[in-house]
């Protein structure tokens, strides 16, 4: 896990993040990803200063466990001068090494989210679930220790006032804002009565306004009158020039808007001849979805089970 540096900002690495959500529904399935619910409760994982170091590590890592589900697994702790803020062995277990950077014997209060992302990669190696390089990996792992109920710890830690900045994890806040809100969406659960820190929060309402936006996109009946008066004149568009037939496999015609949040693309239909189909992203998974261009259209995400009410 990263540490220190000037803090960054804004989407720069949506696209993963998005992928990332993608891929725990397909490894994990919808109803694996229900039993996480319910989000790890601060007093579960609170350390405060005058706690004893070694029994208040073992405890909240032993609270990760739970949470994530890992019954035979034992997290062994230690602290140690380095350049990262933590670190973990990957191994077959059920005893896994971490480490955590020197600085968290006198930063107790954010041990919880560095052992948050440490033991998510364990979790990760276990269901075999991985993104190739480490940029991306560890931006699945952030993803999915958020996605999962236990990164709001990680965005708790991001503070800044005038002399100093901290942040913990590869995502930036407005991202791990991103993935929380969406996680709030799906769960119905309200994350920002646990905030301790004032970025943190502004940073959660940053991220659901993006994840908001997500929703409203066309052909969602929700878009708003600029977004379906742009998808009435692409879809005239693809009418009138239509698509030649998509190699197999392939969703997106090469006419699809650059734009990601509005990546719809039309496709020729199967039949009848000269119909076509809309693909676009579920604004809850992300996979893409298919269906005809016909007016007013009720789907089901097969991934996330979302109902999708469209006007296509
Ligand atoms: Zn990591
Ligand atoms: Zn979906």
């Amino acid at each position: 896990m990263a540490n220190g540096g000037p803090v960054e900002h804004g989407y720069r690495h949506l696209e993963t993040v998005r992928a990332a959500v993608t891929a725990l529904y397909r490894r994990l399935s919808y109803d694996t990803i229900h039993q996480f619910a319910t989000s790890v409760a601060p007093a579960d994982v609170a350390f405060c200063d005058t706690d004893e170091l070694y029994l208040g590590v073992q405890r909240v890592a032993r609270e990760l466990v739970r949470h994530y589900r890992l019954p035979d697994a034992r997290m062994i702790v230690a602290f140690r001068e380095m350049e990262h803020a933590a670190n973990v062995e990957l191994t077959a277990g059920p005893e896994y090494f971490v480490e955590l950077n020197d600085r968290f014997r006198t930063h107790r209060r954010d041990i919880g989210a560095a052992l948050a992302h440490e033991i998510m990669h364990v979790y990760l190696h276990r269901v075999g679930l991985s993104f190739p390089g480490t940029r991306d990996n560890e931006i699945l792992t952030d993803t999915a220790t958020t996605y999962l109920g236990a990164g709001w710890l990680l965005l708790d830690a991001y503070r800044e006032d005038g002399a100093s900045s901290q942040k913990l994890g590869y995502l930036t806040p407005e991202e791990f804002g991103y993935v929380l809100a969406k996680r709030s969406l799906v769960f119905g659960e309200d994350p920002s009565v646990w905030f301790t820190s004032a970025q943190a929060y502004t940073a959660y309402e940053r991220g659901m306004e993006r994840a908001r936006h997500d929703e409203r996109q066309p052909p969602l009946t929700a878009a708003g009158w600029a977004g379906r008066r742009r998808y009435a004149r692409d879809r005239r568009h693809a009418q009138a020039h239509r698509p030649a037939a998509p190699a197999p496999g392939s969703l997106d015609s090469p006419d699809s808007p650059d734009s990601p949040d509005s990546a719809y693309a039309f496709v020729p239909a199967p039949d009848p001849p000269g119909a076509l189909r809309v693909t676009f992203p579920c604004p809850t998974c992300h996979q893409r979805i298919r269906v005809p261009v016909r007016g007013r259209v009720r789907a089901r995400c097969g991934l996330c089970r979302t109902v999708l009410e469209c006007d296509t």
